[in-house]
């Protein structure tokens, strides 16, 4: 089993007062984060007029871990989302092809076919459009629509999370409580 990482605490103990854990000198995400919050405090210092108060830093630490948290939360839900977009891909392509069954069912597509033809379009043009319109399947392209809509929605959330396991490979490894 390996060590579990600093706390909040341990992290501000060792940037600001120097110190030392055995467990950062084999932890990379934990050197870092050491590091990230010297930083931090050296930033607040260096700031003249700053009369800031005195636990700031460990509150702008901790915020940071809660966001460490909420990722890696995200991460494990990573099957879940996976999952909820190959559904969400499959009803598509069901409304989809529903939708084009429907354009065929009801002959709207022979209107397109009048699109050769176009002086008898210009010369019955309402006429064209009013009928055009009658046999467009709307519920079925509502539903189509949607269902698309979701799988962009989806899909992007999906990669977002994809992205964000393979921008921090260490944490993901470590840390599950
Ligand atoms: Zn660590």
């Amino acid at each position: 089993m390996q060590e579990p990482h600093l706390s909040a605490i341990e992290i501000e103990q060792s940037a600001e007062e120097g110190a030392t854990f055995s467990h950062v000198a084999t932890c990379a995400p934990c050197q870092h984060r050491v590091a990230r919050a010297k930083k931090l405090i050296t930033a607040l210092r260096d700031q003249p007029r700053a009369d800031t108060p005195n636990d700031l830093a460990p509150r702008i630490i901790a915020a940071s871990e809660l966001m460490t948290r909420w990722r890696s939360a995200r991460r494990a839900s990573i099957p879940e989302m996976t999952a909820a977009t190959a559904f969400t891909v499959l009803v598509a392509i069901a409304l989809v092809w529903n939708f084009f069954g429907a354009l065929e069912q009801n002959g709207t597509l022979d209107f397109f076919d009048l699109l050769a033809s176009p002086e008898l379009i210009t010369a019955y043009f309402s006429d064209y459009l009013l009928a055009l319109f009658e046999t467009l399947p709307l519920v079925e392209f509502a539903l189509a629509s949607l269902a698309v809509m979701s799988v962009i929605v989806f899909a992007r959330q999906w990669i977002e999370l994809v992205e964000s396991r393979i921008s921090f490979p260490a944490r993901s490894a470590t840390r599950r409580n």
